[in-house]
């Protein structure tokens, strides 16, 4: 009985081995249509969050306060305090630029 017991136990062993490996291949393989899911929720959590971004593109293409310029020669936005001048044209260079 006892050498019964014990050859399962070997055998499972070895089994559950063989079972890890192949929980590992699964893995990856569910892992990959995991990522999918995860792509799919993420897209639907994307979507109020893309409206977000995109608004803070916005503001980001709309920087211009009036205390800021865009350096016409690296074309940056700063600060009316890093304005060095202005160009032949009347155009401000920061200080980086001057
Ligand atoms: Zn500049």
């Amino acid at each position: 009985m006892a050498t019964d017991y014990d050859a399962p136990r070997n055998t499972s062993d070895e089994s559950s081995d063989d079972s890890i490996e192949e929980l590992k291949s699964r893995r990856e393989d569910k892992g990959g249509s995991a990522v999918d899911l995860d792509a799919e929720a993420v897209e639907g959590i994307e979507l109020p969050g893309a409206d977000l971004s995109g608004e803070e593109l916005t503001v980001r293409v709309l920087p211009l306060q009036q205390d800021e310029f865009t350096c016409m020669t690296c074309f940056l936005v700063h600060h009316r305090t890093q304005l060095a001048g202005q160009d032949k044209n009347g155009q401000p260079i920061c200080r980086d630029c001057s």
